[in-house]
């Protein structure tokens, strides 16, 4: 039975899109379409990781710009206030600032002391602004994700690449050095 009105459907509806085109869900989207597999919210790692890729030993953190503070200036204390200037996708409310401040401050400072802790186990670490998402700035972040994680499996590679060729040129040199003495 729907027993809905059209007010309540449509109001429905918009939930339902807006759950699947949230940040977390485009990002979840685009590396899966370019062939990334993930694991998601991995309770085990500093900071509960949204997205984790192993391989690429690599930890990806989709971030609304308001809550941690996108492009503001690392906070400065003034007269015994933090201060905090708005950024163009980060405005802190006028009334009640101090309170926003002090928490902004708090996850800012959070985001930063779990990716120092990820970065001492070996993990890399990509932060996605929620701004990034935007359907004009979309496809060109989903690229150059994928872009960066190409990019880290490579440079993970490139020491044990580099040992490995030339234990196989010295092996292969001596016998073919011994063949044209002949
Ligand atoms: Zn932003």
């Amino acid at each position: 039975m729907d027993k809905l009105s059209p007010q309540q459907r449509s109001k429905n509806m918009a939930a339902i899109r807006s759950k699947d085109t949230k940040p977390e869900m485009i990002v979840r989207k685009g590396l899966w379409k370019r062939g990334f597999r993930y694991r998601l919210n991995y309770k085990r790692l500093p900071g509960h990781p949204d997205l984790v890729l192993r391989k690429y030993r690599t930890c990806i953190f989709i971030n609304g710009c308001f809550w941690h503070g996108h492009n503001v200036a690392e906070p400065q204390m003034d007269n015994g206030k933090w201060i905090i200037d708005n950024s163009e996708c980060c405005k802190i409310p006028r009334t009640n600032r101090e309170f926003w401040v002090a928490k902004i401050r708090r996850n800012k400072e959070r985001d930063k002391e779990e990716q120092r802790k990820l970065a001492e186990m070996g993990w890399h670490c990509i932060t996605v602004w929620e701004c990034e998402l935007k359907p004009s700035k979309r496809e060109t972040t989903l690229d150059s994700i994928a872009f960066t994680l190409n990019h880290i499996w490579l440079q993970d590679r490139a020491a044990k690449v580099v040992s490995y060729q030339s234990l196989d040129e010295n092996e292969m040199q001596m016998p073919m050095a011994a063949d044209s003495d002949r």
